[in-house]
């Protein structure tokens, strides 16, 4: 599978592009989970996303698109992969789809994973995320708590809330998605590769997905 995920924050990106990623060995590669990497370990990537990324803003996408350059050539993608939070607006979309033509790459298509804003709020208040960088597991206070309260079941490292979760950050990062990331949905249905799923369940999601691209 090669997959863009579209979606909200909290439309349930990551939970979808993990289970899909279970199916055929594809690699989920989620910007924010590099960029986050990137600041924890306090690289020069790090600090020049750290400011935007508090914010709620987007990083630059000359910076994004230097990390997708590179990571698009790892060994590991050849099994396929599932764009989990890029590309976030139309140039690193243009970028993206020079980039694969060159590679002479064709994408199975952009999954819209459409979810009504009350349940994105209720969502992003409630999640929780591993603090160790190198696991970033993510869980929910409400519909998937960790086993011990404020420890990741995964590594044992404390669950925080991100820095980018408080109210503020988050109608931020709602707004920054409507005016720059919600305009891919027509981009890419007016290249026929949409596939519009609106379950919010993601075992719904999943099945969704794997029907239209059979
Ligand atoms: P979300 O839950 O908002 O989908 P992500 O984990 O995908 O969060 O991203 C967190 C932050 O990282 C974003 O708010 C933004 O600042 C930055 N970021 C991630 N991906 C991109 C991208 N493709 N372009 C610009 N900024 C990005």
């Amino acid at each position: 599978m090669k997959l863009i995920l579209l979606g909200a924050p909290g439309a349930g990106k990551g939970t979808v592009a993990k289970l899909l990623t279970k199916l055929d060995g594809s690699v989920q590669i989620s910007t924010g989970d590099i960029l986050r990497g990137a600041v924890a370990a306090g690289t020069e990537l790090g600090k020049q996303a750290e400011a935007a990324m508090k914010a709620g803003d987007l990083v630059s996408d000359d910076l994004i698109m230097g990390i997708m350059a590179e990571r698009l050539k790892e060994d590991d993608c050849k099994a396929g992969y599932l764009l989990d939070g890029f590309p976030r607006t139309i140039p690193q979309a243009d970028a993206l789809g020079e980039m694969l033509t060159k590679l002479g790459i064709e994408l199975d298509g952009a999954v819209n994973l459409d979810v009504p804003r009350d349940v994105i709020l209720d969502r992003l208040t409630t999640r929780r995320t591993c603090s160790n960088s190198e696991c970033q597991a993510i869980y929910n206070v409400k519909s998937m708590p960790s086993k011990v309260e404020g420890v990741c079941d995964k590594c044992g490292s404390p669950t925080i809330q991100r820095d980018d979760e408080t109210e503020e950050a988050i109608t931020k990062r709602l707004e920054t998605f409507n005016e720059q990331t919600a305009p891919l949905v027509g981009y890419y249905e007016g290249k026929g590769n949409l596939i519009n799923v609106n379950a919010t369940s993601s075992d719904a999601v999943v099945e969704a997905i794997q029907a239209a691209i059979k």
